[in-house]
């Protein structure tokens, strides 16, 4: 049953390994293992040769440990000797993300080992009935050996997640669990999704529910019993008629306060991008947790007083190609009649011009001639 469920796996392995990504580390080793041990119990020439495959892929899953081990000390190193002494509260969002990352890594060990001695089960019930035929015989049909390599691949597969499940928590206890990171932009992180954090035209919710404000009733007014697509965590769409938040509003600000209050969303467009910091050190992504490549965190987006994840299920960073910020999204265009007046927003920190209209919110636009730019923002 054995030796032909290891064939089986065997071959399995090698036209599906690919979808094991980093477990395959883990993984190649024990194939190669599971196959070596019935063919040199059973005499086969080819024994050896299956317990030097094995060999060689337990060195490289060491090689590879090795160098794990030696970012989490790196990390761990750059985690103490960046730090600033500052605090920062974390959101409610932030540590379910990170919680639900983690209950995600052990559901899944479970799972695979549950299902592994399910499989085991199963095959050792069908095993009596095929015992006493010859290999040729069971070459042909044997529901054990099919089991089995089914219960090998699992019982594979469990004890890789296991140990990427063990890494990443010996990691996170190793660099700190909360620690907030400001990863410079283009460093090879990048948040998992970048859609919600750069909304325009959008009221936080604790200004919405103050005096004066009228965005959140117009908003019930417009979506009656939508009150469940209320993000409380991304605000409520700005109303053109609340007198905090209006159109009026936003053309009677001074050229100064419309500099002074540039990053606040409610003052631009829908379809406009929010206005670009010129410094790309303050292009940051911040991350809760990071561990290194095995934890890479959950993305944060700095709120007034805290910082907290998008939404619950927002996931961790993703590695990227260093150098890339941000996807790139095709922006709308700028409408061209009904401009009241033009902010110059770069002696504020920003890298290009407000462009205020008669009826509608600003557009940020950065000057395309690239002279004006800093040389880092040219990716
Ligand atoms: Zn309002």
């Amino acid at each position: 049953m054995v030796g032909i469920a290891s064939i089986l796996l065997a071959t399995g392995f090698c036209v599906l390994g690919w979808m094991l990504g980093r477990h395959a580390v883990v993984a190649a080793p024990l194939v190669l293992g599971f196959a070596a041990v019935p063919h040199s119990l059973d005499g086969y020439a080819s024994g050896p040769v299956w317990w030097l495959g094995s060999a060689v892929g337990a060195v490289l899953a060491l090689a590879a440990a090795s160098r794990s081990w030696r970012e989490v000390r790196a990390v761990r190193a750059l985690a103490r000797s960046s730090t600033t002494g500052r605090t920062a509260a974390v959101g409610a969002n932030a540590v379910k993300a990170s919680k639900r990352a983690l209950r995600r890594g052990h559901i899944k060990a479970l799972v695979f080992v549950a299902t592994a001695t399910a499989g085991w089960t199963v095959a050792f019930a069908a095993l009596p009935a095929e015992l006493g035929r010859t290999y040729e015989e069971m070459a042909k049909e044997s529901s054990s050996s099919a089991f089995a390599a089914v219960a090998a691949a699992l019982s594979i597969m469990a004890i890789a997640t296991v140990v990427s499940q063990g890494g990443r928590l010996f990691a996170m206890s190793r660099v700190g669990k909360r620690l907030v990171w400001e990863v410079p932009a283009g460093a090879g992180l990048a948040p998992s999704w970048p859609f919600v954090d750069d909304a325009s035209g959008l009221v936080p919710l604790k200004d919405a529910t103050s005096g004066g404000c009228i965005c959140l009733l117009e908003f019930r007014r417009s979506f009656p019993d939508a009150d469940d697509r209320l993000m409380p965590e991304e605000g409520v769409h700005a109303s053109d008629y609340c007198p905090l938040h209006g159109i009026d509003r936003i053309n009677d600000l001074s050229a100064a306060e419309f500099a002074a209050m540039a990053a606040e969303s409610w003052l631009w467009d829908e379809r406009s991008e929010l206005p670009e910091q010129s410094r790309p050190n303050e292009n940051r992504l911040l991350l809760y947790g990071f561990a290194g490549c095995i934890y890479t965190g959950v993305p944060l987006t700095a709120r007034a007083g805290y910082v907290d994840a998008s939404f619950p299920d927002i996931g961790l960073a993703r590695v990227a190609e260093p150098g890339a910020v941000v996807p790139c999204w095709d922006q709308a265009e700028r409408p061209a009649a009904g401009v009241l007046d033009t902010v110059d927003l770069r002696p504020a920190g920003y890298t290009g011009f407000a462009f205020r209209y008669r009826h509608g919110r600003a557009w940020f636009e950065a000057p395309e001639d690239d002279a004006v730019r800093p040389p880092a923002l040219l990716l």
